[in-house]
């Protein structure tokens, strides 16, 4: 029996482990849980959306224990982790108050036609590790809501806390047989994107969503994919310049620097960069950030770094793995300011997952959303301006599912979350989030 170990990335020790999932397991999972997808179709919305709201209660109980387990194994601080799990809950609700109204039958015409919202089957989901339990759960719960039944591959960096929460969705009601988890690494998600399930949501590297977009395209069965991001932040000269560092700072450095939406790459105007460099080093030098999850994922982070000076780049603040005692048995790197880059350099073109932040220098407005837009990428963009003119030609010409001005991040209840280019397929959250787990039928009664 192959067993998975989870390891804490701030100190290398074991956790505790798992075991990986056989070929044999996965077949006699889809077999299980499309039997109970059949029974769990049937039970009414409003009672699925009974039992989801029952699992966000149990998981707000259980906030804590949950919030450890996930900063202990991929190594978020504790207060990011309480943060992701409150989050969380209040996204289960918003989910199934919006899918109550959104999966009801729709009278196109009366006593004769009807567009009805049918589960698509099962359905897979893969899942990253870099929030465990939010990225899962925006998945899950449209998913669950719609009367599909899910077979849950999380990463292999976050099994124990995965364990945690899917028993306190059974404990809420969810069937065992509507709901299973498949421990394991790309094998056994390559196994289980093979296996007979009707349809994937993914989230996770750009290099797997194609993978997983070619193999699904062959059989022709519904896929989502939410991947990478190099998400830019344009600063004009216009703008509050405390406000900008402070908001870029916050959104690159959350997490260690591992958000599929963290601004990764800094267009600012060239009157007002010295500035800003000055507003954003200080404060990057009074951070204390968490390691990264993994020793791989340090590795290739310092290997990016490594590139980024060898193509020109100047380090100002950090640059370099901790190395001291308290340290250097886990994945720390010290949170990083680049300055001397361009757009063509890898530090650029590549999504950075790790503490740095590349800044460039421009001449104009014009240029920067050139630049911006000029990446395979295309998750969210950010522009920091009080100028109105600016303000919509940043809305209307950035290429990005979202687009966020004087701030870098924001998702109010119902908001959809698309990345655009090589960032992903389909949409998750709000309605059009939950729709994607259906067969949009139509019924016609000849009168
Ligand atoms: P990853 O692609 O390495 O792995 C994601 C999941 O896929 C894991 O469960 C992994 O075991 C599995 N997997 C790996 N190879 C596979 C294969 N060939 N076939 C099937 N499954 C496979 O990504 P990661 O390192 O876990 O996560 C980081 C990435 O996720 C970053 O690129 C980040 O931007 C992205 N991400 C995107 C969003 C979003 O909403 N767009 C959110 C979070 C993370």
């Amino acid at each position: 029996m192959s067993k998975l170990t989870s390891i804490n990335p701030a100190n290398n020790e074991i956790l505790g482990s798992v075991k990986i999932a056989t070929k044999d397991e996965i077949m006699k999972t889809v077999a299980h849980v499309r039997q109970g997808f059949h029974i769990w179709k049937e039970v009414s919305l409003e009672k699925r959306g009974k039992i989801l709201l029952k699992a966000a209660e149990l998981i707000k109980k259980n906030a804590k224990v949950i919030a450890k387990q996930i900063s202990l194994e991929m190594g978020k601080p504790l207060t990011e982790a309480e943060d992701e799990v409150s989050g969380t809950v209040t996204d289960i609700k918003n989910t199934v108050k919006i899918g109550l109204k959104v999966l009801q039958d729709e009278v196109l015409v009366p006593r004769t036609s009807w567009l009805k919202y049918e589960p698509v089957g099962v359905v897979a989901l893969i899942k990253p590790w870099n929030f465990p339990l939010s990225v899962a759960l925006n998945a899950l719960v449209p998913a669950l809501l719609a009367g599909n039944s899910v077979i849950f591959k999380p990463s292999e960096y976050v099994p124990l806390v995965t364990d945690m929460w899917v028993k306190l969705l059974w404990q809420a009601g969810v069937p065992a047989d509507v709901l299973q988890v498949l421990h394991g690494r790309a094998l056994v998600g390559q196994m289980l994107v093979a296996s007979q399930i009707d349809m994937v949501s993914f989230t996770g590297s750009t290099a797997v969503g194609q993978e997983i977009a070619d193999k699904c395209a062959l059989r022709l069965i519904k896929f989502v994919l939410e991947l990478g991001g190099s998400s830019p932040a344009i600063v004009c000269a216009d703008a509050d310049l405390e406000k900008a560092a402070e908001a870029i700072v916050r959104s690159r450095f959350l997490n260690c620097g591992q958000v599929c939406c963290a601004i990764k790459r800094v267009f600012v105007e060239r009157k007002v960069s010295d500035k800003l460099i000055k507003l954003l080093s200080e404060k990057i030098k009074k951070l204390e950030l968490g390691p990264l999850v993994s020793a791989s994922q340090l590795k290739k982070f310092e290997q990016q770094i490594t590139r980024g000076i060898i193509q020109g780049g100047r380090i100002i603040v950090g640059g370099r793995r901790m190395r001291d005692e308290k340290h250097i048995h886990g994945f720390y790197h010290e949170p990083t300011l680049m300055i001397h880059v361009n757009n063509k350099m890898e530090i650029m073109r590549q999504e950075t997952f790790g503490p740095v932040l590349p800044v460039m220098e421009v001449e104009s407005f014009d240029q920067a959303l050139k630049l911006a837009n000029d990446s395979d990428f295309g998750l969210t963009a950010a522009v920091f301006t009080k100028d109105k003119t600016k303000i919509s030609r940043a809305g209307k010409e950035l290429l990005a599912g979202s687009v966020y001005i004087n701030t870098t991040f924001a998702c109010p209840a119902g908001s959809p979350w698309t990345g655009l280019k090589k960032s992903g397929f389909g949409t998750e959250g709000g309605k059009h989030g939950i729709w994607e787990f259906v067969h949009k039928k139509h019924w016609y009664v000849q009168r």
